[in-house]
This record gives structure tokens, sequence and C-alpha cells, in this order.
């Protein structure tokens, strides 16, 4: 696997770790070591019960590798090309909604989407510090995370 691919990886569940923090859940782990078909992931040690803070974290980690490669997330929201669609958190996540569910009209998915991204923008310093992380250790516990992410707020 190629820099450039492990660096989307960890930018992305870097993504999921920052904005799952943001909504309460406490991260049992984060890894890019792949396994089970997955190229990484976070665990967290439960899911949000408010559907627009679910979506968000799912919408967080495509988000975080949408934003490391353009630093933009305009013109996004609402776009067929939203990368999102070829991710493994899209087709779980679509696998959770109602076969009606149309995404590009849906008022929920539309917050989630506009939270995730003046969330990720907020804590990009907090993203990158998660990502160089997960790039020098692959494996990170909860507790590494809040104990740099707090040194990071401290600084
Ligand atoms: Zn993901």
């Amino acid at each position: 696997m190629s820099y450039a691919d492990l660096l989307q990886i960890a930018y992305h569940e870097a993504g999921h770790a920052v904005i799952g923090r943001a909504h309460d859940p406490r991260i049992v782990r984060a890894t890019i070591v792949p396994d089970a078909g997955r190229r990484g992931h976070v665990e967290f040690d439960r899911v949000p019960t408010d559907a627009v803070a679910g979506l968000s974290v799912f919408l967080a980690g495509p988000m975080a590798e949408h934003y490391l490669r353009t630093r933009t997330f305009a013109g996004l929201n609402g776009r067929p090309s939203f990368d999102v669609h070829a991710s493994d958190d899209w087709s779980r996540m679509l696998s959770y909604l109602p076969t009606a569910f149309h995404w590009r009209d849906n008022s929920t998915f539309c917050l989630a989407f506009e939270r995730t991204a003046g969330l990720l923008i907020y804590h990009w310093d907090h993203v990158e510090a998660v990502a160089d992380a997960l790039l020098t250790h692959k494996t990170i516990t909860g507790a590494y995370v809040t104990a740099l992410l707090s040194k990071h707020e401290a600084a």
C-alpha cells in the first residue's frame, strides 16, 4: 500500500474519531490496520442515539478524506459526485436507512452534512494530530487520543 493510500485512510479514521468524540461516544480504539475487508476503523463504546449525530460520525470519514485532498466542502452537498458514494461507510449507512431515503433531499442528511463540515474545519488540527498518531502507531487507544488532544488543546 502506498503512503498516499495510508494517508487517506489515516485522515478517514481520524475524521470518524474526532467527530465521534465531539458527539460524546468514547473511542475504544482507532486503527489503520486492515481487517475483514475494512481499510481501518474506529471502535466506539456506543452509537450516538441522535440520528444527526450518528450520520455525522459516519460522514466524517469520507468528508475528512475529501477535505484533505481539496481543502473545501463547498459545492459538495447534494452533488452526486460526493465520494461517500464510493465508500464502505456509505453502503453500510444505506443498509440502515429506509429504502425510500433520498439523501439529497433529506433534511437530516443535510443537517448532518453541514454540522460535520463545520466541526471538521473547526477541529482540523485535531484531525491532523490523530492522523499523524495513526500513521506512527497504526493502532491507538481512546485514552491515547484523549491525552493527545488535551495536550493539543493546552498548547
Ligand atoms: Zn469509515
